[in-house]
């Protein structure tokens, strides 16, 4: 198929060419004639799979005829409106409305939270057929009577699962309320979560459902790494990873803001030329950043799934997954941002024991097993603890006496030097003798306990976590064995 015979307006296929593509891609070459007969779409479809020219070229193709070279705003009402969660997301779809509307004569517009509101009224007065916004600030411009979605024919909602996920749902049944002539819908998700069925069955109209296979499930070019560490030295191994693989370019992807910033710093601070970009950085910042990632300048990116979502940023021959990602299918995206075009690209995870829940979803959503394979000199520890719980109890058993007759016959002291009727008399006294020196004995000090790593007492020993054997077992501490006195 090419795009001659999708139906797209000469205009449209003009910068369509420009760009180079020779063929549309699988969701496009299904959801462009679809949307041009008018029927409401439930398209799932990921960033990479050209979901964003799939809907903007049909939808261009259809508002051609409302293209107009007059001054007057009236002129120039808002025909479509395409909500994404992030200001990233906004900025893409934006670049690729602007790209591909080029010969159209419409005109388009962005706006979104985190930069100034009053600057992005004049644009929005002089009129716009097509607004490109994230819900929130759409709303505090429509409050302002800067926006009016009166005349908007086509409402597209891109990435709709995250905009539920940030708590935008009240604000889009709002905006589905508030575009009266709405003619058409079109919602893009990752995901068909309850919420989204729920939405699409009260403002759609009998939706034709699109979907295209789920990016990288099986992408065997992509080489996941997964290593074990504790999370204290998650920082450490991926400076590095960084080092030893070499890595040209990488974005790290961290859980929470606050993660993705002391990660950034933290690597900064290491010499690494290292930019973030999450929800805490204002617009400016975030756009510089990624700016200056995409032109190759900036090494590392850290980055939050949120600010990431959908970015295209892709080709990359690492990613690397500081912490795993609560949703498995944040996991495929994030992997899927490497290893493209045949390339080979390398996913590394840096798993801690508390991740085995997310580690274990990934692993059933991904059907096969992914191996924690230590990095040497990182490793949190081995099985042994096994047998040094085990014989932790007996030397307990035997401080409190009750194997110690031989040794105290003998003369014999424990291991802390003790004679046995001294642990006795100090374990009556002290009640469970924590911490309790033997009178005139010298026992080691908590911290010079912690520091040779031998716990006192059997409740001292870590739990032995109820969860999948394999990572379980990869994270006890390694315990070494106590000096004999
Ligand atoms: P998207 O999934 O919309 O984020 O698009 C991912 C990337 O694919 C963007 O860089 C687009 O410019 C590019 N792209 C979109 N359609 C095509 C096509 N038909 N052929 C080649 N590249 C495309």
């Amino acid at each position: 198929m090419t795009f001659a015979t999708l139906g797209l307006a000469p205009e449209v296929q003009k910068a369509v060419a420009e760009q180079g593509y020779e063929n549309p891609t699988a969701i496009q070459s299904q959801a462009i004639p679809v949307i041009l007969t008018g029927q409401d779409v439930l398209g799932a479809a990921q960033t990479g799979t050209g979901k964003t020219a799939a809907f903007t070229l049909p939808i261009l193709t259809k508002i051609i005829r409302h293209a107009s070279t007059s001054v007057s705003p009236a002129r120039h009402p808002i025909r479509v409106l395409i909500l994404a969660p992030t200001r990233e997301l906004v900025d893409q779809v934006y670049d690729n409305v602007a790209t591909y509307s080029k010969y159209t004569g419409l005109r388009s517009h962005v706006v979104y939270g985190g930069v100034d509101l009053k600057a992005q009224i004049p644009a929005l007065r002089a009129g716009v057929e097509v607004l490109v916004a994230t819900p929130g600030r759409l709303l505090d411009h429509i409050g302002q009577k800067n926006i009016n979605l009166s005349q908007v024919e086509i409402l597209v909602l891109d990435e709709a699962d995250r905009m539920l996920d940030m708590g935008f749902i009240l604000d889009i049944r709002e905006i589905f309320k508030l575009c009266t002539n709405r003619k058409q819908t079109l919602l893009f998700s990752a995901t068909f979560a309850p919420e989204i069925v729920k939405l699409s069955n009260e403002f759609m109209n009998n939706p034709v459902k699109i979907e295209v296979a789920r990016q990288n499930s099986a992408n065997e070019s992509v080489k996941q790494e997964l290593h074990p560490v504790e999370t204290g030295r998650k920082r450490a191994l991926l400076a590095h990873l960084i080092r030893v693989h070499d890595m040209g370019q990488v974005i790290v992807f961290c859980r929470t803001k606050i993660g993705a910033e002391q990660v950034s710093r933290e690597l900064k601070r290491a010499g690494f030329n290292c930019e973030a970009i999450h929800g805490d950085r204002d617009q400016k910042a975030r756009t510089e950043a990624l700016n200056k990632f995409k032109a190759g300048e900036t090494k590392v990116l850290v980055a939050t799934d949120v600010a990431a979502r959908g970015l295209d940023v892709t080709d990359l021959p690492f990613v690397v997954n500081f912490e795993l990602p609560t949703n498995p299918e944040d996991y495929v995206h994030r992997i899927g941002r490497t290893g493209r075009a045949g390339a080979t690209g390398i996913a590394i995870s840096l798993v801690a024991p508390e991740e085995d829940k997310a580690y274990n979803g990934i692993k059933a959503l991904l059907k096969r097993d992914l191996p924690l394979i230590p990095v040497p000199g990182f490793s949190p520890g081995t099985i042994q603890i096994v047998d040094e719980r085990e014989s932790s109890r007996e030397r307990f058993a035997s401080d409190r006496g009750e194997r110690g007759a031989g040794r105290a016959a003998r003369g014999e002291r424990d291991r802390f030097g003790r004679r046995d009727s001294q642990v006795r008399d100090a374990h009556v006294r002290d009640g469970g003798m924590r911490d309790s020196a033997p009178a005139g004995e010298r026992m080691p000090s908590r911290a010079a306990r912690d520091a040779m790593d031998i716990p006192a007492f059997p409740s001292d020993l870590p739990k032995l976590p109820k969860r999948g054997p394999q990572i379980a077992a990869l994270f006890l501490p390694k315990r070494t064995a106590p000096p004999q006195a």
